[in-house]
């Protein structure tokens, strides 16, 4: 694993290439990994991400029309639009969540301006670790930026913003939590954030641990028809267990006793999605608090526990995931690993001790391939910063 270069400099050079002239800020946000509480973020739980040190980030100028021109150099390709005529736009998929947030940015009161930009981002697309929210709270950030109002909204409402964008204008259900962390991570915390209140508070990451985030690369056509099949699932639950737990609106508000204590009212199966949530719900609790301590073998064998949680009860997991998170195990220095984000592909991530990273990566290299015909992609993090300005003149 080749240290990541600081790619602002590049960007400088093309955007001069490209307008002629010099840009005034770079506007960065980082891509996340979630921890642990996986499927609790709609069942108006617990979830503990930590941001990445991979980021979507834009270089810009600002402009005295309202007209944006943006190049994007992962897609070769430039897109632009007008401020007063955003319209969804079916060629370039990517430029809608860009005027998304345009659109959110200037319905939350503020008056943009033009500007004229170039786009670079190296978190994974369409992995699980977020460029989406990586992409609006950079392009959030950016507009702030050139329109001297950098300072106009807190970090939740700019959270908000980035997720209405994508909610409302691209038109992908999303929950909170990536454009939270994406906003208001911190170096060395990882964010316990509660999805029902929109709470949220920087637990510390320990400086003695490290991440190890293996891309499984398969295959996750099975997660969408899944993904709604088990929220549907945990409603039933909810509607099952009312009766003897009255006021209940959520798993959220069950805990563990009740569940089994109510075990006999559910069919098998709601009983055993039920059974993660709640218990995921605690393990999110316990591991912020294991990672206060520093205690790292507890923090792992949580994330292990998660992990067969998601396998066993939600079955989320897919072979490629159970390859690559026994692979992470089979290094020396790795404390637990998990599947992490929806599940049925994309990513696992391994709590790993510092200077361990590369022999998690070769591990995963040489025993992921053999089970399941892939080449993994493997990225290293510590608990990085969220999003930011730089000024550049
Ligand atoms: P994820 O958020 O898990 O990475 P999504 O499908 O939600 O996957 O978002 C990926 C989309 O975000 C891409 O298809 C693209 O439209 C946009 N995107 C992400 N990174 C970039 C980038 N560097 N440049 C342009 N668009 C990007
Ligand atoms: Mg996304």
């Amino acid at each position: 694993m080749k240290p990541i270069a600081d790619r602002t400099p590049t960007m400088v050079q093309e955007f001069k290439n490209f307008y002629h002239t010099s840009p005034t800020h770079v506007a960065i946000a980082p891509g996340r990994v979630n921890l642990i509480g996986e499927h609790t973020d709609y069942n108006e739980g617990f979830v503990l991400p930590v941001a990445l040190t991979r980021d979507v980030r834009f270089v810009v100028r600002p402009r005295p029309d309202r007209q944006v021109r943006i190049t994007s150099l992962e897609f070769d390709a430039s897109a632009d639009f007008d401020l007063d005529h955003l319209a969804y736009d079916d060629s370039t998929l990517w430029i809608n969540y860009i005027q998304g947030v345009a659109m959110m940015l200037e319905a939350e009161g503020l008056r943009l301006t033009g500007m004229d930009a170039v786009l670079s981002g190296n978190v994974p697309r369409g992995s699980g670790l977020s460029s989406s929210a990586a992409l609006e709270v950079a392009a959030a950030k950016a507009f702030m930026a050139v329109s001297g109002q950098l300072d106009a909204l807190d970090g939740p409402t700019i959270a908000l913003v980035a997720q209405r964008a994508e909610n409302k204008f691209v038109g992908v259900q999303c929950g909170i939590m990536d454009q939270f962390i994406s906003v208001l991570g911190k170096a060395g915390h990882a964010l316990l954030i509660d999805c029902r209140s929109l709470d949220y508070e920087l637990t510390p990451f320990p400086a003695d641990a490290s991440l190890v985030i293996g891309n499984t690369k398969a295959s996750r056509s099975l997660a969408s028809s899944a993904y709604n099949e088990r929220r549907q699932e945990c409603e039933t639950g909810v509607d099952l267990l009312r009766p003897a737990l009255p006021g209940i609106t959520a798993l959220r508000d069950v805990s563990s006793d009740a569940l089994e204590a109510n075990k006999d009212r559910l069919p098998e199966t709601i009983y055993r999605r039920c059974r993660h949530v709640v218990s995921e719900d605690e393990r999110v609790l316990t591991m912020a608090d294991a990672l206060g301590r520093d205690d790292l073998a507890a923090a792992g064998r949580l994330m292990d526990a998660s992990h067969a949680s998601l396998r066993d009860d939600y079955e989320v997991s897919s072979p490629a995931l159970d390859a690559m998170v026994e692979a992470m195990h089979s290094a020396p220095g790795c404390y637990g690993a998990r599947l992490t984000g929806a599940g049925f592909g994309g990513c696992a991530v391994a709590l790993v001790e510092p200077g361990r990273e590369q022999s998690v990566a070769d591990a995963i290299y040489k025993y992921y391939p053999k089970v399941t015909n892939i080449w993994p992609d493997v990225y290293a993090t510590p608990a990085a910063d969220g999003a930011r300005v730089i000024e550049l003149l």
